[in-house]
């Protein structure tokens, strides 16, 4: 028998059967490359799916824009969205996703374009189509270009401010100015726009013969995830992707073999650059130049070292300068920034005294470095334990989002030396000890000088900044280190406090798992005391051996006052630090531990492999309940807990407008402002006490947990954190009544509300709004229903009309917003423009849409966007934690109601259009004269952009209710009714 002949020839690499895959995966595989064009794509079947996604990683970055064109590898990923020759439209792909239970992203990095999206399952085929256009007939049509290049400005503004994209460029220019690695990747107006126009370069045919060049198949991973049949989806892909031709070039990133640092001119090896950061962050990056890791997939040397330099547990570089108080945070590792080039480096985040000592701080560096030059040869049981622990992971991998998993493998999907069986599993698995490669990569830290790179906002009066980066405008100094300096450094011999890590004892025996069949898709209550509340659920779908616990401790006295949040704050940071040795052995060993806070409440929780959970669980009740050795740590996490209180100021405007929003919702909220005052004054004694005081007025203690844990042994563990709470706290009471009721938010009164201030950061170019309708309780599933499916409806012509047709910025957000007890819809835009504009805006999109959009649709239409939102209500969980999530949520906001979404969606299925435009025109509209509207605006002390003078751009809107400005927002408050909320009997 003989197959018929394929339209489109191609060749399978491999099957399932031939793939290396984790123990659970159900999926179907098919690894095909296109005979004619050699475009390779993972095809995956999954029948269980509810969502499909496919992703396309084009190896080409901003190392390849042309010289005079920065930013063109950016702008050409923003343009793929905006219209193709099949679907012009430019809010097409967009739109579909939208309508469809999807959405979208893509990204540009130094070698990659990746452009991802998923929708519900049975929309997988229209949305492959219209993706597959981008890819060989886009349109990069004048206006577009022209308007959408504002988006891409407006990302970078936003950017401009924020260290981490300020130092990164820093680093990059710290290098040799022809090596691609120097290149500024964003892009704004005048690179793009400007400075070509004064030189007669051609923007828009520069982008298509980059489009043309590297947009080729050969250069592209395709990876399409869907529920139909492996053949249905392999014909899919054939023919959708058939037309993208390839021009074999080859790919740019090889060609590019020459390390940043080579010329000598720009080689800051053994120099001190001092930079100066725009939040007060201290830190300490040593930076060597690094054999190139690229290429050894199997045995991933770097991973040994990066293993080992990073440690947090007992002897680690990190626990040594926690215990001189000279640090908080230590991370190292690689930086895969090139195919034959990389850097290693140590980042430490320093302590006040740290900084004042980071010479001692380098000296610890080399003191590590010299324990694993004593540790030579290398032992082999690191690696056999990263191993097992790298094994571990992948048997046991769980699902998350399919979009983000799609984006990954199509990247990983580039290395061409991945044979097909392994594209599952490289990325993950240790699969050979080299340790000639590892001595390799310790040589480079041991014999190398690094660059020494010191930020912080100040250094002293005598301190004068040599330069300013040129993008972002970072100030620093640069100088070379002396090289007596660096052998005193190489001398030096291990503090005795320095070692190996010791094997893990925490590494999970047990992975059996028990197969629950009966569903269980709610949580059972088992034990039920005034002081104690348990709550079980079985795994039933993921049958994974792991467990996720959180447990609560409830009580009023968080929220008394800002000294008691705040000690509350140093209380819960305590456990954290002091117990980091511990956790961080379980988190390598599949065990994630964390330790929060709100108004009402402290929080643990535990993820991971159910072997030692209780050990952890128990260990962190006893730091909570007994803070010993907080004289010993108070210092450093007080400094720390009061720098992040002042960098606060400097955050985005936009963050600051929520956070403003917040603050008008909830009944009582401690500022920064607040909090700073009461720590200034408090001691580690103050903690101490309040440890011994706070869980006396008033407790509950309840948890959760879900997985693969029998409920006798869950008890027994509760029983043994109330037992150890009542020997600390003899006389502890239960919360009363009252001390039991969720939290109220405030009830917004009839009409238009505006609260206004300065951006605090002066520099800041961006102002911000958050737009919010308040449309009831949170206990009202029906208001609820009505504003998911305004936002469902709105979100994408609402993106469509304020950030591409108006370009008011790059952060646009339409979004149910859920506080307290109470929801409403919110529009969050970040802008150059004014916010008086910005909100013009949004009013004009709401009056315009409700208008003339909304009542428009037709009634099959109608009805398959309600099966849409009906869907993302229903949508299943991707694994353990999602559920935990969902649940956890219920039990938190004290309105357990686990069911939630089930009753939404049997509401939402009964609504008409009729009814959601009368919703729209009773609670969003302009016209509205019964709407509950509060406007936050944070205006940047940078005048803003003038609204050009065209009629595209004018808007004039006529507001029913008349505008109060609030000015004192606590007083405000206080003549303000709060929301009711219910309280729930168990
Ligand atoms: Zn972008």
């Amino acid at each position: 028998m003989s197959t018929p002949p394929r339209a489109v020839p191609y060749t399978v690499l491999a099957d399932t059967a031939q793939l290396r895959r984790p123990d659970l995966d159900e999926r179907a595989y098919r690894l095909i490359r296109l005979d004619h064009s050699g475009l390779t794509a993972l095809v995956v079947s999954d029948p269980k799916t509810d969502k499909a996604a496919a992703a396309l990683d084009v190896h080409v970055g901003h190392y390849q824009d042309p010289d005079d064109l920065p930013g063109l590898a950016h702008f050409a990923e923003h343009l793929s969205f905006m219209g193709t020759k099949k679907y012009p439209r430019e809010n097409d792909y967009g739109d579909y996703l939208a309508k469809h239970g999807g959405h979208s992203n893509a990204f540009t990095s130094n070698s990659h374009t990746n452009y991802y999206f998923e929708v519900h399952a049975d929309h997988l085929d229209g949305a492959l189509d219209r993706f597959a256009q981008f890819f060989h007939a886009p349109l990069f049509s004048e206006s577009c270009t022209d308007r959408e290049l504002r988006a891409v400005d407006s990302e970078n503004s936003k950017n401009l401010q924020v260290d981490l994209w300020r130092l990164s460029q820093l680093r990059k220019s710290l290098s040799d100015p022809n090596h691609p690695y120097h290149k500024f990747g964003t892009g704004n107006l005048d690179t793009l726009c400007t400075i070509p126009a004064q030189r007669g370069i051609d923007v828009r045919k520069a982008l298509l013969d980059f489009h043309d060049k590297y947009y080729s198949a050969n250069l592209m991973r395709v990876v399409v995830l869907g529920k139909d049949p492996l053949d249905t989806l392999t014909q899919w892909v054939v023919d959708r992707f058939a037309p993208v031709q390839s021009t074999n070039v080859p790919v740019p990133a090889d060609a590019i073999t020459a390390h940043p640092w080579d010329n000598k001119e720009h080689n800051y090896a053994g120099h001190l650059v001092r930079a100066k950061s725009v939040k007060d962050t201290k830190q300490l990056v040593l930076r060597w130049r690094f054999p190139a890791a690229y290429a050894h997939w199997r045995a991933k040397p770097d991973s040994y070292l990066s293993h080992l330099v990073g440690h947090e547990g007992q002897g680690s570089l990190l626990s040594l300068l926690k215990h001189k108080g000279w640090a908080t945070d230590l991370s190292a590792g690689a930086e895969g920034v090139g195919h034959a080039f990389d850097f290693f480096s140590v980042t430490v985040v320093l302590t006040e005294s740290g900084f004042a000592q980071w010479h001692d701080v380098v000296a610890a560096v080399y003191q590590y470095l010299a324990v694993l030059r004593q540790a030579r040869p290398l032992p082999k049981w690191i690696h056999d334990e990263l191993q097992v622990m790298a094994d571990i992971r992948f048997r046991f991998q769980e699902l998350g989002s399919v979009s983000s998993w799609a984006s990954r493998m199509a990247g990983l999907m580039q290395k061409p030396q991945v044979p097909p069986e392994l594209v599952l599993a490289a990325s993950t698995l240790v699969l050979d000890w080299r340790p000639e490669l590892i001595e390799q990569g310790l040589d480079a830290l041991l014999t190398k000088d690094p660059l020494v790179m010191l930020t912080a906002p100040a250094f002293g009066e005598s301190w004068v900044p040599s330069a300013k980066e040129k993008w972002y405008g970072t100030e620093y100094s640069v100088e070379k280190l002396d090289t007596a300096r660096f052998d005193h450094w190489r001398a030096q011999t291990p503090d005795v406090a320095l070692s190996l890590p010791a094997p893990n004892a925490l590494l999970p025996k047990n992975l059996d798992v028990v197969r629950h069949t009966t569903k269980q898709p709610h949580p059972h209550l088992i034990k039920n005391t005034p002081l104690v509340r348990c709550w079980a659920q079985v795994d039933d779908t993921f049958f994974v051996p792991r467990a996720s616990l959180a447990v609560r401790f409830k009580t009023p006295v968080i929220n008394a006052s800002p000294r008691h949040y705040v000690l509350t704050e140093l209380l819960v940071e305590y456990v954290e630090d002091v117990l980091n040795e511990d956790s961080y052995n379980a988190h390598l060993a599949g065990l994630s531990s964390s330790i929060s806070m709100g108004p009402d409440a402290v929080r643990i929780s535990l993820y991971g492999f159910a072997d030692n959970l209780d050990v952890l669980l128990l260990k962190m009740v006893d730091a909570l309940l007994d803070p010993r050795k907080i004289a010993a740590v108070f210092d450093r996490l007080h400094r720390n807990k009061l720098r992040r209180l002042r960098n606060w100021d400097l955050e985005a405007p936009y963050q600051h407008a929520m956070f403003d929003l917040h603050v008008a919702l909830e009944e009582t909220v401690w500022s920064p402002t607040d909090r700073r005052a009461a720590i200034e004054i408090v001691t580690a004694a103050d903690v101490a006490s309040h440890a011994r005081s706070w869980l006396a007025s008033g407790l509950l203690v309840e948890s959760y947990l879900l997985g693969n844990v029998p409920s006798d042994k869950y008890l027994t563990w509760m029983d043994a954190v109330v037992t150890r709470i009542q020997t600390a706290v003899p006389t502890i009471l239960p919360l009363t009544p009252h001390q039991r009721t969720a939290r109220r938010a405030v009830h917004l009164p009839v009409g238009n509300a505006v609260a206004s201030r300065a951006v605090t950061h002066a520099q800041n170019v961006n102002s911000a709004v958050d737009w919010y309708v308040q449309v009831g309780p949170a206990t009202d599933y029906k208001a609820r229903v009505l504003a998911g499916l305004v936002v469902h409806l709105a979100r994408e012509p609402a993106f469509n009309m304020l950030r591409t047709q108006r370009q008011l910025g790059y952060l646009v957000f339409t979004d149910v917003r859920r506080q307290a007890n109470t929801v409403g819809v919110r529009v969050l835009v970040q802008s150059e423009y004014s916010p008086a504009h910005v909100e013009e805006c949004i009013e004009a999109f709401w009056r315009d849409w409700g208008r003339d959009t909304l009542p428009k649709i037709a009634a099959d239409e109608w009805a398959r966007h309600v099966g849409v939102y009906v869907d993302g209500l229903l949508e299943k969980p991707k694994n353990l934690a999602q559920v935990s999530a969902r649940m956890w949520g219920a039990v938190a906001s004290d309105l357990y109601d686990f069911d939630s979404r089930e009753q939404m969606a049997a509401i939402a299925r009964g609504v008409g259009l009729a009814e959601v435009v009368a919703f729209v025109a009773t609670h969003l509209a302009p016209s509205s004269p019964g709407r509950r509207k509060l406007a936050v605006h944070l205006v940047s002390q940078v005048p803003s952009k003038q609204v050009p003078d065209t009629d595209e751009a004018r808007v004039d809107v006529t507001v029913a209710m008349p505008t109060v400005e609030i000015v004192d927002v606590v007083e405000w408050k206080s003549r303000q009714a709060l929301l009711p909320t219910a309280m729930v009997k168990l």
